[in-house]
């Protein structure tokens, strides 16, 4: 049961050592896997989707901590919820530039490089 919640889900995702605690009332005392401690002084909810530390200070439900680690909007981060919680493994999308720049470059080096190759129009101070 536990396991299912989404904030289990989400935590793990981001730091896959966190190990839920068993649920003890609405809010249940853990590590707080953000700053690595040996006592418990963060508490998650599973009802609430939540997780609350008092040591550092990280908080929060289980979408707003995809949206700061995906760096997405509340929607994405709904639909991103949506598919951790169907056990579908989404990627992280987090450390990955969203949109590469063209190769603008590229194509010109090839095009002529294949020039050069060729016998034709070589220009004079590379005749023989
Ligand atoms: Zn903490």
């Amino acid at each position: 049961m536990v396991r299912d919640a989404l904030i289990v889900k989400v935590l793990q995702r981001y730091y896959p050592h966190w190990v839920p605690p068993e649920e003890r009332g609405e809010w249940t005392a853990c590590l707080c896997p953000v700053h690595n401690e040996h006592r418990p002084s963060a508490s998650v909810s599973y009802r609430r989707n939540a997780f609350k530390c008092h040591g550092c200070g990280a908080r929060g439900d289980a979408i707003s901590i995809i949206r700061k680690q995906e760096g997405m909007s509340y929607t994405e981060a709904v639909r991103y919820a949506a598919e951790l919680s169907q056990g579908s493994d989404p990627p992280l999308r987090g450390s990955t530039p969203r949109k590469r720049s063209r190769r603008v470059f590229g194509d010109t080096r090839t095009a002529s490089r294949e020039r050069e190759g060729s016998c034709r129009r070589l220009p004079p101070w590379r005749r023989d």
